[in-house]
C-alpha cells in the first residue's frame, strides 16, 4: 500500500469569542502504510462535534489542560479499519476512537472499541449510545435521583443530551418542562413526552421567563441544566423543597464566559431556603460503567422507545463551521460530521 495522503484540521488559535473556521488550518500529510504490531490503519467515517470542544479552548484548565495549539483538533470518531496487523481487527471493521479531526490515523488497537455494524447504527456510538447518551442516562438516573410526578426542568432539551434526558424522564413517570430555543424544538420535545415545552427566546429577560415556568408547574424539583445562564437565572428562585440541580452543561457561557466569568443574579440563598443539592457531573465518571449503560439504553433504542435526532454534516471540510454553529442554534439533536 503506498503513503496515504491524511487531511487534518489543525487548532491554531485561541478563539476570542465564537470559534470558528478562523481558529483552524487545514493541512495535509503523509502517512506511511507499515504498520506495527497490533496497530490499524483507520479512515475517518463520522466525527462527533460537542460542547465541550470549546471549554477545552479556554486558556484555563479545567477537568483538562486547554487544548495544545498547533495540533490536530481533538474528539471521538468513528473509523473503519484499512489493513491491519493484529489478530483482533480486521480491515473493513468499525470502531470508536479518540483520533480527532484527521481523515486518517494509525492506532494500537488498545485505543479502540470495536462497533457491531449489525446491531446498531455504527454512529449512535458519538450519541444516543456513547458519550452523550451516557450522560443523558446517569445524570439522570443517578445524579437527579428522579421520583415519579415530580417536575424535572430540562435546559438545552432538544439537543444530544437534553432530548435524551426529557425521553428517560417520560418513561420515568416524571412530569418534564422542556426549554429550548426554536417554536419547532418545543413542538418536537412535546412529541417526545415532555408536558410543557417553552422558548426561552419569546423572553426579554430571566423575570419574564420565571413567570411562564410557574405559570406551567409551579415549583421545580429537579433541574438538568445543559445551558446556564438567563434561564437558569429564571428557574433556580422556583426550586422546590429538597430540589436536585444537575449541572450538565453551561453553553450559554462558552464563547464568553470562561475566562472571565459573566456576572449573574446570585442564587444560591434559594438553595438554602429550599435545602436543594447542587451537583455538577461529567461524562467520563462512568467510563467504567459503559457496559450497565449499554444494557439499559440499546434495548430501548432498538424497540423505538428512545428517538434519537442526529444532524448530519456531509464533509470533512466543514468541521469548523460545524463547531460554531453548535452554539448558533441550528440544529436538533446530535451534532455529527459524515467524512
Ligand atoms: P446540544 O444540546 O446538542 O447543542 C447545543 C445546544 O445548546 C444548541 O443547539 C442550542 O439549542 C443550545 N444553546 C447554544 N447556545 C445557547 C445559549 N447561549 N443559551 C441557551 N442555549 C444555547 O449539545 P450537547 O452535546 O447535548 O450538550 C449540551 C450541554 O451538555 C452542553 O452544555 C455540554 O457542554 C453539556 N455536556 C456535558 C457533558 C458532561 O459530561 N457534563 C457531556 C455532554 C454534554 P437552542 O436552540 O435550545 O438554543
Amino acid at each position: 500500500m503506498e503513503a496515504i495522503s491524511n487531511q487534518q484540521w489543525i487548532y491554531t488559535s485561541r478563539p476570542d469569542g465564537l470559534v470558528g473556521p478562523a481558529n483552524y488550518q487545514l493541512r495535509s500529510a503523509l502517512l506511511a502504510p507499515d504498520l506495527a504490531a497490533d496497530e490499524v490503519l483507520v479512515q475517518t467515517r463520522w466525527l462527533s462535534v460537542d460542547p465541550y470542544m470549546r471549554i477545552n479552548q479556554s486558556s484555563k484548565a479545567t477537568w483538562m489542560a486547554p487544548h495544545p495549539i498547533g495540533v490536530v483538533q481533538s474528539g471521538a470518531a468513528v473509523v473503519q479499519v484499512l489493513s491491519s496487523a493484529s489478530a483482533d481487527f480486521a480491515t473493513g471493521d468499525f470502531a470508536l476512537a479518540h483520533t480527532g479531526w484527521q481523515t486518517h490515523a494509525k492506532v494500537h488497537t488498545s485505543a479502540l472499541s470495536k462497533l457491531d455494524a449489525a446491531t446498531a447504527p455504527v454512529q449512535t456510538a458519538l450519541g444516543v449510545l456513547g458519550m452523550p447518551g451516557r450522560t443523558a442516562w446517569f445524570g439522570f438516573t443517578e445524579a437527579l435521583q428522579p421520583k415519579p410526578i415530580q417536575v424535572l426542568v430540562v435546559s438545552g432539551a432538544a439537543g444530544a443530551v437534553g432530548s435524551l434526558v426529557v425521553q428517560f424522564a417520560r418513561l420515568a413517570g416524571v412530569r418534564v418542562l422542556a426549554i429550548a430555543g426554536s417554536a419547532q424544538k418545543c413542538a418536537w420535545l412535546k412529541t417526545l413526552g415532555a408536558e410543557w415545552a417553552l422558548n426561552y427566546k419569546d423572553f426579554t429577560d430571566a423575570d419574564a421567563l420565571q413567570a411562564a415556568i410557574y405559570a406551567c408547574c409551579k415549583g421545580v424539583d429537579m433541574y438538568f441544566d445543559n445551558v446556564g445562564g438567563m434561564v437558569s437565572d429564571a428557574v433556580l428562585p422556583l426550586i422546590n423543597r429538597r430540589a436536585r440541580v444537575v449541572i450538565c452543561g453551561q453553553i450559554s457561557q462558552y464563547s464568553d464566559g470562561l475566562d472571565a466569568p459573566l456576572p449573574g443574579p446570585r442564587f444560591l440563598h434559594h438553595v438554602l431556603y429550599q435545602r436543594a443539592t447542587i451537583q455538577g457531573i461529567l461524562a467520563r465518571d462512568w467510563l467504567h460503567r459503559v457496559d450497565e449503560f449499554q444494557a439499559a439504553v440499546a434495548p430501548l433504542v432498538a424497540n423505538g422507545k428512545i428517538e434519537f435526532a442526529e444532524h448530519v454534516i456531509q464533509g470533512f471540510m466543514q468541521l469548523p463551521n460545524a463547531l460554531s454553529e453548535m452554539f448558533t442554534s441550528q440544529h436538533t439533536g446530535k451534532v455529527l460530521v459524515q467524512v
